[in-house]
Parts: structure tokens; sequence; C-alpha cells
């Protein structure tokens, strides 16, 4: 570790997304989209302004596609498939359209009539409440800039972001995907970044490129500059600036036992996921993006226990057709082999808002027109889905899963919606799986409490703590300010998956948890104790929950979670569980 610093040490604490030990010199990326000037043009000057263009489109496309063989060359397909993206935003049609109009009619140079258009689709991207399409802010942002660079130098010149030769770990208020991979990324060690959020791309990237990384570091710009030195604990989510001598040895001894835990896990990858007294338990992994399958294949998960169709949905329009979904879920149905996906359909409300399907905004998006709601109110999109979901079904183990069901009746109308598209493709003779397992998602408390009625209409359950422990506990969760009350070892939220878990057992059938909840390794003894079926987690901690689940016995865990009864605060449960499990895999713990 670098030598230590005169200043004082500085802890800052924000969102790990993904795991992991390093530290190094800080270098701050600037990172702004600046504004170039404006320059009145005469109209002789107009078609020389928009050849300019032109020439910079043909640069940033070189360079783009540059980037993503080289990426591709590294073994990084998810990463690459980010720049597909950026070559159409580069494009698109409607804004080369815009910015030409203003050089020729308001007689404007055509790097400010260019920087103009682009920055009102960035701005109002960002108003937008859904996390998802706020980030496709970035994505504009980052061609934005590579354009702007070309028209100012009119060369394939180098662009913003290029690393002094010392860096380690890059801070920036947010990265862009071409920052990243434009990066020397042998000099870096670690991602730091004022905002994001689990979807933001430097999670994304960062996940893909194996470098450790935590997000809204709210507090990180006055606290750090250029040349301080930084710890990055992705797995506590926690950034240490100028760290004293004993937390930089405890740092590196920590970094020591993470390097061993995970060179010792890939032997499981073959493995069952089995506790010591042989109970099996379905280790699957949540998927949000295709880019993601190779990754979930290679990490031995046994399928993807839940497929977020609304990300891909959401991100293109034209992505929304039969065909395309088909195409998307046999992709999945066919990379899961022979374990299979469930796929939910979509999920749009809440913190996944879709403008254009509202026509007023939500008063309160987390309890209103959300999830099935919206599929049921508008049976010709659902019916696409349905269809498509089905066809999928041909060329793999697809199962399918409506979420945020509050009522008996949703259930039973979803499935009767199911059975018209069931009726629709043998009429026409297509292809489908006829016995195509159908299951509810569990994250409401009115579900839970008529588990037993749910059951008898469905195959399995699949529990959404991160929805449920926000129902449980009117907790919002995504409001910084009550983050603390949102407590997953809640003792209303393990009652609550408790009788989840019975009702589905009294009905045989199985019951799986998909929320983050799943992958929280404290927690692991509860749910084998619990007896529950199966767990979909992130693929980074598949292997580590298969060998916690392995170091486990299902009787003790039994017993030990009926003695949780006897707690009435998140706090006296959290404690109990942290200490059972580090009893148990105490090498799981950094
Ligand atoms: C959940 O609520 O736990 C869940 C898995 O679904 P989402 O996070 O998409 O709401
Ligand atoms: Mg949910």
């Amino acid at each position: 570790m670098t030598a230590a610093s005169s200043k004082p040490e500085t802890r800052i604490q924000g969102i790990g997304v993904s795991p992991g030990i390093s530290w190094g010199l800080v270098e701050i990326l600037g990172n702004a989209l600046e504004e170039p000037e404006e320059i009145s043009i005469a109209m002789s000057e107009v078609a020389g302004e928009t050849n300019r263009l032109s020439t910079a489109l043909v640069a940033t496309r070189e360079q783009i596609t540059e980037l993503q063989q080289e990426i591709i060359a590294e073994d990084s397909e998810n990463s690459a498939a980010i720049f597909d993206a950026h070559l159409l935003l580069l494009e698109d049609a409607t804004v080369l359209k815009e910015v030409k109009k203003i050089t020729e009619t308001q007689l404007k140079n055509i790097d400010w009539a260019y920087y103009s258009v682009v920055k009102r689709y960035i701005d109002s991207l960002r108003k937008i409440a859904d996390p998802y399409l706020r980030e496709r802010a970035v994505d504009i942002e980052d061609v934005a800039k590579r354009v702007l660079s070309n028209l100012r130098w009119s060369t394939h010149g180098t662009v913003p972001g290029q690393l002094s030769s010392h860096t380690n770990i890059v801070l920036a208020h947010d990265l862009t995907p071409s920052d990243t991979v434009s990066m020397d990324r042998s000099k870096v060690r670690g991602f730091a970044t004022e905002v994001g959020s689990q979807t933001s791309h430097t999670a994304i990237m960062a996940r893909s490129l194996n470098i450790p990384a935590v997000v809204a570091l709210h507090k990180i710009p006055e606290a750090c500059s250029t040349g301080d030195t930084a710890i990055i604990d992705g797995h506590h989510g926690v950034v240490i600036l100028n760290p004293d001598p004993n937390t930089q040895l405890e740092y590196e001894a920590l970094a020591e036992k993470e390097r061993q835990v995970v060179s010792s896990l890939d032997t499981l990858k073959d493995s069952p996921t089995e506790t010591a007294d042989g109970v099996n338990v379905t280790l699957s992994a949540n998927l949000e993006f295709l880019e993601e399958l190779t990754g979930v294949a290679e990490k031995g998960a046994e399928g993807v226990g839940l497929y977020r169709t609304e990300f891909f949905y959401l991100s293109k329009e034209e992505l929304r057709s039969e065909e395309n979904q088909t195409a998307n879920y046999r992709e999945v149905a066919e990379a899961t082999a022979p374990h299979g996906v469930i796929i939910r359909t979509l999920d749009i409300g809440g913190d996944k808002m879709c403008p254009e399907l509202y026509s007023t905004p939500e008063p309160n998006p987390f309890l209103g027109w959300r999830g099935i709601r919206l599929s049921l109110d508008r049976p010709a999109d659902f019916r696409i889905q349905l269809r498509s979901i089905l066809q999928a079904s041909a060329f793999g183990k697809v199962r399918i899963m409506f979420p945020f069901i509050s009522t008996l009746e949703e259930i039973q109308r979803s499935k009767q919606h199911l059975e018209s598209a069931k009726n629709e493709l043998r009429d026409q003779k297509i292809a489908f799986d006829e016995e195509i397992e159908v299951g509810a998602m569990i994250e409401i408390p009115s579900a839970v409490m008529i588990a037993d009625h749910i059951a008898k209409e469905v195959d399995f359950f699949s529990i959404g703590t991160n929805d449920l422990i926000q129902y449980t506990t009117a907790v919002d969760r995504i409001n910084d300010r009550v983050a603390a009350l949102y407590q997953p070892t809640h003792p209303a939220v393990i009652a609550l998956i408790r009788e989840t878990v019975d009702a589905a057992h009294r009905n045989n059938i199985w019951c799986g948890i998909c929320g983050e909840a799943a992958s929280d390794l404290r927690m692991t003894p509860i749910w084998v104790g619990l007896g529950v079926d199966e767990l979909s987690v992130g693929s980074a901690q598949l292997l580590k929950i298969r060998h916690a689940i392995s170091k486990l016995d299902s009787k003790g865990c039994g017993t030990f979670v009926e003695q949780l009864r006897a707690y009435g605060t998140a706090g006296e449960i959290e404690r109990h569980c942290t200490t059972f499990a580090k009893d148990f895999y105490p090498d799981l713990f950094i």
C-alpha cells in the first residue's frame, strides 16, 4: 500500500456495487459536457459546418467501434454490447435533423447547435423518475462528448479521461462506459462515484470488469482531492480516504483473505447446492440484461430465478414487438438450459416508470399503477408478452411469474389471459410448453395473508423481499432518509416469509426468494431453517451462497429460526443470525 498521508483518515459511506477491496492514489476525472462557444455564421458557411459534423460523426463511429473491438478482444462481451447502443445514439436521425436545422435557420456554428440539442435531451432524461431511463442520459452524454471533441479538433484525437501514469483509484461524478474502457485499466484498481445506483453504468461496467466500486458517495467531492490515497471497500460500500497505518494493515490482511476465499470457491462451480445434511436448495441467478447471461452460466447458476423483463422493454419501443420479445426470451431459455428461466411479466411502475404509459403523474408510485395492475389494465400488451413467453417455452425450460400480486382475483385473471394466449397459439399451431409452470411473486403483505388461496392457483411462489420489506414496514426502498428503517431482519418480515413458505408447503408447491435478501450471507441460515426451496441471487454472490449452504445443517437451522421468534427487534435478529452464520462460514465474512 502507498505511504500514509499527512491528512486525517476519513470514511465515507456509499453503496457497494462491485465487491472487492482495493487501494491506491486517487485521480479525479473531470466529466462535464462543456458548452462550446456560440458563434454566428454566414449562410455560405452552413454547408461547411454540416460537413464538419459528418466528418466528426465518422470519426466518432470509428473510435467507438475500435473501443468495442478492444473490449471484445478482452473477452468482455457485456461491456462491448453497450457500445452498440452508443452507435445507435450517434446516428439518431431526429437529433441530427434538429442540429442541422438550428445551423441552417438560426445560423449558428454546428458545435453549439449539436450541444444545445443534445443537452436538452440529457436534461429531460435526467428528470425521469425511472433510474434505468435516467441512466440513458449518461450514454447520450458519453457519445456527445466524443462528437464535440472530434468537432473541436477535427481529428481522431484522444477523448477526455486520460489517466496519469500513477492512477489507481478513479473518482468521478459518474463514469460513462467509454470513460471506463478508454482508460488504461491496468492502472485502475477501483471506482468511486458521487452518484449512481445498482443499475448505474459504473456498477454494470465495474462488475463486468471485476473492479471494486462504490457509488452514491455524496460527500466525496468536498472530502477528496487528486493525489489523496484511498481504500475502496466494495463489500461494505465504504471509501476510506488517507487511511492511517493501522487501517492500511487491516485492509491488506482483508484483501489477502479475500483472494484466498475467491480462489477456493471456484471449485464449487459444478457442485450441487446442498446443506451438510444433504438437503437440496436450488441456487439460481437474477437477470436484468441479456449481456449478463454468460456470467450467469460461468458462475454455475442453476438457471435464472428472476428475469426482470421491464428493463429491456423500457429501453426501446421496437423491442416490445411480439417477434422481438419472443427472440429475447428464447435466447435466455436456450442459454439457461437445462435448468431454465423464470420470466417475470412486466413490473413497470414504482421506481421503474415508463412516462408514456402514465398520462398524469402517479401521486404515490409505489402504491399505484404498478406490476400486474398495469398488465391487467392493458390487455393488448399483456397478451403480446404472454404469447412471447409461451413461444420461448418451446426452446427451453421456461416458467412464468406474475409480479405485485395483492389479491386472489389478480392471479386468477392473469391465468385467464394466459389461457387465452395458449388457445390462440394452439389455433395457430404454434408450439409452446403445455406444462408451463406458473408462479406468483409474494411481495405484498396481503398476498401473504391469503397465500393458501393463491397457492391453489399456482405451481410456485417467489418471495420479493425488496418490496415485501418496504410494504411491511412502510419504508420507501429508494428513500435515503429512511434507509436505516429498511430492515430485512425485521421480525414482521421474517414472520411473513415464514408464513409464505409454510403456506406453499401446505399446498405442495415450492417457494423461492428472489429479492436481495436471498444474497445476504447473514440470512442464509434463516432461509435454510425455514425450508426455502430456491434462492435466486446476484451472480457475484452465487458461489459464496453455495459454500454457505454446504456448511449449514438444515435441522440446526430449523431450531435456530424457532429461537428467533423470541426477538422483537431487527437488531437482535441481525446480531443472532450474523453470529450463527459466522460460526459456520467465518471465511466468507470479510
Ligand atoms: C423484489 O421486490 O424483491 C423483487 C425481486 O422485485 P423488484 O426488485 O424488481 O421489485
Ligand atoms: Mg418487487
